[in-house]
């Protein structure tokens, strides 16, 4: 298998930016797993794992799930057989220390991220994609209270680290405002431009 034809991809975006969706269409795309942590510890609660019940409340709260926490699950997530060619990374790292931290398990992989896609949506449209999600899904951290504090945890903490992969020169700036299918296709397109081969059609 040639370089180009693995991938190691990062999403990031506010909470109603879509890119949960997004990030699985483009992992499917490149045939990589899609890695979501708060998927993993919604996944976790709901089994009523130790895990589980460490972040629930935090999770409830809208609140990060400490760092050290978070990135030991990533840790053992990304040593699993499917993630060794590639990954897409959903929701983390989500601050400057997650950052570090995903360097050094990359780094002691002989690993880099090859691109990073920002979705960007402007903040009344992320407002109202979530509430409508709430209606729709019924998550827990979806009141509009818990909203306002992950829009604000989004800005306070997570933007900054997209300063330190612009200055790596790896972001891609796609616009998430669209139909499900442009976006997909914008997010693509930017990565083939970066040379990396998707393995199927969308
Ligand atoms: P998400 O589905 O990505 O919006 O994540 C839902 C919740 O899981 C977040 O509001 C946090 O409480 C927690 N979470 C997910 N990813 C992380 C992370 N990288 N660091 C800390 N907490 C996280």
């Amino acid at each position: 298998m040639t370089a180009a034809q693995s991938a190691r991809l990062l999403i990031v975006g506010p909470q109603g930016s879509g890119k949960g969706t997004q990030g699985i269409r483009i992992a499917d795309a490149f045939g990589i797993p899609a890695i979501s942590t708060g998927d993993m510890f919604r996944a976790a609660i709901s089994n009523g794992t130790e895990l589980g019940q460490k972040v629930t409340e935090i999770i409830h709260a809208g609140n990060l799930v400490p760092d050290e926490l978070t990135s030991a699950v990533v840790r053992e997530r990304l040593e699993q057989d499917d993630a060794a060619a590639g990954f897409l990374l959903d929701g983390y790292p989500r601050n400057l220390g997650q950052v570090a931290a995903l360097d050094e398990i990359l780094g002691a992989r002989g690993e880099e991220l090859d691109a990073v896609i920002e979705l960007v949506v402007p903040r009344d449209e992320s407002i109202e994609r979530l509430s409508l999600r709430a209606a729709e899904q019924g998550r827990t951290d979806d009141t509009e209270q818990v909203i306002a504090n992950r829009l604000a945890i989004y800005e306070r903490e997570t933007a900054p680290i997209l300063d330190v992969y612009r200055e790596r020169g790896i972001v891609d700036e796609i616009d998430g405002v669209g139909s499900l299918d442009e976006i997909t296709d914008r997010v693509i397109g930017a990565l083939e431009r970066r040379g990396l081969i998707r393995t199927a059609a969308v």
